[in-house]
């Protein structure tokens, strides 16, 4: 099987792939922000590229490394920007990221890229990096085309619901809870404290968020839901899911 790192393999390989198979092209897009006293500060960006390597391997694609960083933590979907290690982009930082990785793929004739969001708060603003990227480069590469996703939105009900005995508590509850957790212990198991799964939540927000930014209304451990009952199995089931649904789209959309 071929490498499908874009990192790993040298500029000779690269040019050859891209002007033989016109390979499409993942971009992650994660962010590094706590996830509980059990998970690292990476998951988004590291499930974000899994999902993109194992998609890229079924649709003989290649994966740009991720972007690491991601938008401020907001408190109601990742328990905000007051804990340690939460490390995070203004707007226009994420905006430029994503819009010059996309110009400089085009300028190597890469014309079908997709950006793999596993961070919720990028979700806007890798929205305008990609709109102004595709006006940006109207002339030069009329034929760009580029899908955008948050990766769980290929999860749906019908897999969800079996794992959740209590009910899915949202995908912004959804923070360093079952799912990331049971993904992270299919994905990364080394990396997942098993003996520190919080039980917190669903977290009780108000509608509202103010600012500046405070601690208070986060549950402490930092997770917006509970973690317990997280397992290896579900985040294989998840996470085939996930790819599928992915590479499914990816051929339907980029084969017009
Ligand atoms: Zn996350
Ligand atoms: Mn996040």
């Amino acid at each position: 099987m071929s490498e499908v790192m874009m990192d790993r393999i040298s500029w000779v390989t690269y040019e050859a792939r891209v002007k033989r198979d016109a390979p499409v092209v993942f971009l992650p897009v994660g962010a590094l922000e706590q996830h509980g006293p059990h998970l690292p500060l990476g998951v988004d960006a590291m499930l974000s590229t899994a999902v993109a390597a194992e998609t890229a391997r079924r649709v003989d694609g290649l994966v740009a490394p991720p972007l690491n960083y991601g938008y401020k933590s907001q408190a109601r979907c990742g328990g905000g920007q007051t804990f340690p290690g939460t490390t995070s982009l203004d707007a226009a930082s994420l905006i430029g990221l994503v819009q010059d990785v996309i110009r400089e793929l085009a300028r190597h004739g890469v014309r079908r890229i997709v950006v793999v969001d596993g961070h919720f708060e990028n979700q806007w603003f890798v929205t305008e990096a990609i709109e102004l990227a595709v006006r940006e480069l109207r002339h030069d590469a009329p034929d760009l085309r580029v899908l955008r996703t948050e990766y769980w939105d290929f999860c749906g009900k019908a897999v969800l619901d079996p794992l959740y005995p209590d009910g899915f508590p949202g995908h912004a509850l959804e923070h360093g809870a079952l799912m990331e957790t049971s993904l992270m212990l299919h994905v990364h198991p080394e990396l997942v404290a098993l003996d520190q799964l919080p039980d917190d939540g669903p977290a009780a927000f108000e509608c509202y968020d103010v600012y500046p930014q405070r601690a208070d209304g986060v549950p402490p451990s930092g997770v917006l839901s509970s973690a317990k009952g997280a397992e290896a199995d579900k985040g294989a089931l998840i996470f085939d899911a996930v790819c599928s649904g992915l590479a499914d789209a990816v051929l339907r959309e980029f084969q017009r």
